[in-house]
């Protein structure tokens, strides 16, 4: 049996069928967790290797596939790319909280062992936490809507653990356009990878919703990959 937290998490989703029909969704909203203890650690190879045993082991995966940090200066925004986390170090990177970083990128790094991605040149941005997605997709082209809400609520995942609850999906606006991708992307896996852990971060890699163009089409898939997965 694998289900009992999900029926609890995910009531109001399963209740919900809404059947709205713009390709725009509204919210903006900036909540920080404000338990969370910032810890603005360098990160360096060993803070890695700590965060990795910690996801590891909250999470109960295994990362295939060595991981390296650089500490490189070319780049704005900390990123993953091809099995290196790139944490550059200056004005918009010293006040951001380096473990908690350091985890969400290894959300990607996790994404990229189980789906490597598609030749992809431009960096998802951390510090993109505060755009809404049209802002955001700005910034980091060449992806599909909904890989980057996938990708970004599974990086969200990871960096908050299996304790936190992401809101209900019904209580988004439906308006993807100014939706912040990190907080709607965390609300649509979090159920999932809670009840299912690694099998549902599978699922959610390799089954892409054939619309996401409203909450609507993203509470139909989450409800589907429930049924999937328990099955
Ligand atoms: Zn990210």
């Amino acid at each position: 049996m694998k289900i009992p937290r999900i029926i609890q998490k995910s009531g109001l989703v399963m209740t919900l069928l809404a059947t709205l029909a713009s390709c725009s969704l509204q919210l903006n909203e900036n909540q920080q967790n404000p338990s969370k203890t910032k810890r603005n650690m360098i990160p360096s190879q060993t803070l890695l290797e700590q965060t990795i045993g910690d996801v590891e082991k909250d999470l109960g995966i295994t990362f295939s596939s060595p991981i390296k940090i650089s500490q490189d200066n070319g780049l704005t925004y900390p990123h993953y790319e091809n099995g290196t986390i790139h944490y550059p170090i200056n004005d918009q990177t010293q006040d951001l909280d380096s473990y908690q970083v350091i985890r969400h990128e290894l959300g990607h790094a996790y994404v990229d062992q189980i789906r490597p991605r598609e030749s992809e040149s431009t960096p998802l941005a951390i510090n993109g936490k505060g755009l809404n997605l049209q802002e955001f997709t700005k910034l980091t082209p060449y992806k599909d809507t909904i890989d980057r809400i996938i990708e970004e609520g599974i990086g969200e995942y990871f960096e908050k653990g299996v304790t936190e609850n992401g809101k209900p999906l019904n209580e988004f606006e439906d308006n993807l356009g100014t939706a912040n991708p990190y907080k709607l992307g965390f609300s649509l896996v979090d159920p999932l990878i809670d009840a299912f852990g690694p099998e549902a971060i599978r699922y959610l890699l390799h089954n892409k919703p054939i619309t996401a163009c409203s909450i609507g089409d993203l509470i139909s898939y989450q409800q589907e990959a429930l049924s999937q997965l328990n099955y």
